[in-house]
């Protein structure tokens, strides 16, 4: 059997010292680019140009060189490559699971819990990952041009219960520090907000993403400053991210973690304890463990409830509780994010 190896900075260009732009534009978007640099087969291909065609292959170099070569069943490949399971009709699965488009009072908006709004502030991340909730989501149609980001302030300026703006997307740090610097300079001058949220992947799988400029601006604002990070397997923490965590919270930034329950990456007990482990070394606190939303393309990453809330249990003992996520799963309407348990609860006859 061949051995397993890990992608060294010698089989593939991980180019540190470029910018992280410049990483973006060589990242690999396309399934044979992918298969070659990860030292699969060609017997992958058919299926994954499958998955491709409905929701491309995006995945940067920093984030491949943590992928084993030559191994399959890798738990950070698994979420990058595109299988032919992503083009079969399932029942339940749908393009918008969520259904956001019913919660958008202006284009690039989403208002639907109290006292905070979230705000699309890109419609592309720097990876494409293959579960996505928003992999069918109409970005074009939330790409607000200058003035309807006017529209966008003035709302959040005119309803004074709002405390919190998300920034969100697609990944809202592919925006660039000029447009992300004005834009937390007009959410600073709103009295009644008192945070500001990042719901980002980049300073994961792009590290050198956390810069100069980007600290400026970050450094900058009175908001309270919350970052919510997606990592769902401890192999996505290398010293690169650790780094930039160790930056983040010099600028004063609280570093939280989401992570998906997904059907071989993560659906065993040592392999969360494990993430929960590193998250915390790494200055990140284990927030929410979502279960997957059920969104066309990505039902071969389920894992049911029951097994969800079993697993849920069992690290439950294996962690202090300041470690532990909250199991959670959104549910289309409701006013917060809804406890798997408390689902389970309402299916128990009296
Ligand atoms: S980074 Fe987040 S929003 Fe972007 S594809 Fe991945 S899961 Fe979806």
């Amino acid at each position: 059997m061949q051995p397993v190896q890990t992608i060294s900075s010698s089989t593939v260009d991980r180019a540190p010292e470029q910018g992280w732009q410049a990483q973006l534009s060589g990242a690999i978007r396309n399934p044979k680019a992918l298969l070659a640099a990860v030292g699969l087969d060609e017997r992958w291909l058919p299926g994954a140009m499958g998955g491709h065609e409905a929701f491309e292959v995006r995945v940067p170099q920093a984030y491949l060189s943590r992928i084993q070569k030559g191994n399959p069943d890798d738990p950070l490949l698994r979420q990058v490559l595109p299988l032919a399971h992503e083009t079969r009709a399932v029942a339940g699965y749908v393009t918008d699971p969520l259904e956001e488009a019913d919660h958008t009072p202006a284009a690039g908006l989403i208002h639907k819990y109290a006292a905070r709004v979230l705000m699309i502030t890109s419609g592309a991340c720097a990876i494409n990952c293959r579960y996505c909730f928003r992999r069918h989501f109409p970005y074009e149609d939330h790409a607000a041009s200058r003035a309807q980001w006017h529209r966008t302030l003035d709302y959040l300026r005119d309803d004074d219960s709002l405390i919190e703006a998300i920034l969100s997307g697609g990944d809202p740090l592919l925006s660039s520090d000029t447009r992300l610097a004005w834009l937390v300079g007009e959410l600073d001058a709103i009295p009644h907000l008192k945070r500001l949220r990042l719901h980002t992947r980049l300073p994961v799988v792009i590290p050198d993403r956390v810069d100069d400029a980007m600290l400026a601006w970050l450094s900058s604002t009175r908001l309270q400053k919350v970052m919510v990070l997606h990592i769902n397997h401890a192999n996505e923490i290398d010293d690169a991210v650790v780094q930039a965590c160790v930056k983040l919270k010099g600028a004063g930034v609280t570093l939280l973690n989401q992570s998906v329950l997904l059907r071989g990456v993560n659906d065993d007990v040592e392999v969360l304890r494990t993430l929960s482990e590193r998250l915390f070394e790494a200055g990140i606190l284990p927030y929410y463990l979502h279960v997957l939303d059920p969104v066309a393309g990505a039902a071969h990453f389920d894992v049911p409830d029951h097994e969800a809330h079993q697993l849920h249990d069992r690290l439950r003992e294996a962690l202090p509780g300041f470690l532990l996520p909250r199991l959670v799963r959104e549910v289309p309407g409701a006013g917060a994010k809804t406890p798997v348990e408390a689902l389970d609860a309402s299916l128990t006859p009296n």
